[in-house]
């Protein structure tokens, strides 16, 4: 992930103390853990309140309910979302949201509510259609370089997880690929050394906090396989070889799987999905030095990294639930930064501007990667995966990104922005 120091720190920071999404699956009883503070849920016709108490989010002691009146999620306001004009890229591939029956809350159901899972059925439709690819023979040749102080646990939760995408990623290529995965802890330091993925200076901060805070056990930073830009600039640019097929990631070395929140397991195949990326911005020869603007030309950054958390959380995990914790994730760390930013989007402009001012290369707002993501599941689930492939297959650092969409897409990206943003805009606001 290609953070300023602030978001870097962040990231591991909101993954330390967001622990709480992984047991939201059981239903409500006194006392038990809860994910979200003021969630209610009627469990056996009593009324749930997910509450803190000694720093724990835990469901409050029932109060008896009538049954006739669960507590049930709102449907998402699907239908009233859809922009009124449809894209139009050609009939096989106009829009058609469809929203699954039984993501719907019925009140005749049975009292006793299921697990709420809230989530949009757009994302779904994205999800789904990501996912119809995971049977398909892979055309990567993953290698895994694992530190040795790592955990088995950890060892075996990644693979699974970075494998699955992988299966999903080779979809965008037309030629066998190996790549390389590195994965190590801050107790692997010889690992660093002439390491073509990492470069010991820019994870000291890492390295060190991870050695000097033992309670860190959910945190990861990762980096894709080419030059950091630092150690470009103080080089010649064209000293800059670069390498390719290989990406990489740190974690502490307490962390298991399990220790990892949802956003955290997927840094791996978030990183594979840029070494993809290069596979296409680069060309064949590998990367080379490319100042960000021209970098940011070719691919702006809400594709750059939107596409990255997107196919990493829907390639990675198994099901939508996951999925969707994932997002909440991003979502929470985007909210530490930039909560003024996203709380300000009150109009579908608002939207449009945000998108407009991201393209435009303003770093000022890294709201990308929620943005990003959200973008993503609504340009995949309306125009398919197919389209999205080509779309990345043919960037390149010698093309604009703008003129490579609206002749693959058949409207511009603005358009896009226009069409997509009344549903990103639900999207986003439920998540505040
Ligand atoms: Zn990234």
């Amino acid at each position: 992930m290609k953070l300023t120091k602030t978001l870097v720190v962040l990231f591991g920071l909101l993954v330390t103390t967001n622990l709480s999404s992984a047991i939201s699956a059981t239903p409500p009883k006194a006392g038990a853990r809860c994910a979200e503070a003021g969630k209610v849920q009627v469990s056996k016709g009593k009324k749930f309140t997910c509450i803190v108490k000694s720093k724990k989010l835990v469901w409050s002691a029932g109060v008896t309910v009538k049954a006739t009146a669960p507590v049930l999620p709102k449907p998402t306001p699907i239908a009233s979302a859809m922009p009124s004009q449809t894209p139009s890229p050609s009939p096989s591939q106009t829009p058609t949201p469809q929203v699954s029956p039984s993501l719907s809350p019925t009140p005749n159901s049975s009292p006793s509510p299921k697990v709420v899972v809230d989530f949009n059925p757009l994302a779904l439709k994205a999800f789904e259609e990501v996912n119809k690819f995971s049977e398909s023979p892979s055309k990567i040749r993953l290698k895994f370089e694992y530190g040795e102080n790592l955990s088995s646990d950890l060892h075996m939760g990644l693979t699974k997880y970075t494998s699955k995408a992988a299966a999903i990623y080779s979809r965008f290529l037309s030629t066998p690929k190996e790549i390389t995965i590195h994965i190590y802890s801050e107790k692997d330091m010889e690992k660093y050394r002439d390491n073509s993925v990492f470069q010991l200076d820019e994870l000291k901060f890492w390295l060190d906090w991870y050695t000097k805070d033992l309670s860190i056990s959910d945190s990861a930073y990762g980096h894709p396989g080419h030059n950091y830009r630092s150690v470009c600039k103080i080089s010649k640019p064209t000293d800059c070889t670069g390498v390719s097929g290989e990406a990489g990631a740190l974690y502490p070395s307490r962390a298991t799987f399990n220790s990892l929140n949802y956003l955290n397991r997927s840094v791996v195949p978030h990183e594979m999905f840029h070494v993809i990326q290069d596979y296409f911005l680069y060309g064949s020869g590998g990367s080379f030095y490319l100042p960000q603007e021209d970098q940011d030309l070719s691919m702006p950054p809400t594709f750059r990294e939107g596409g990255a958390v997107f196919f990493a959380l829907a390639g990675g995990f198994e099901s939508i639930e996951e999925y969707e914790k994932g997002i909440t994730e991003v979502m929470n760390w985007m909210k530490k930064d930039f909560s003024a930013e996203l709380k300000g989007l009150r109009t579908a402009n608002d939207v449009v501007n945000l998108f407009l001012r991201l393209e435009r290369l303003d770093r000022k707002s890294r709201t990308e990667y929620i943005m990003g993501a959200a973008l993503h599941e609504w340009l995949i689930a309306n125009y398919g995966l197919e389209k999205y492939i080509v779309l990345t297959q043919q960037h390149s650092y010698q093309k604009k990104f703008s003129e490579n969409f609206a002749s693959i897409y058949g409207v511009t990206l603005t358009e896009i922005y226009k069409l997509a943003a009344p549903e990103i805009l639900i999207r986003i606001t439920s998540k505040l």
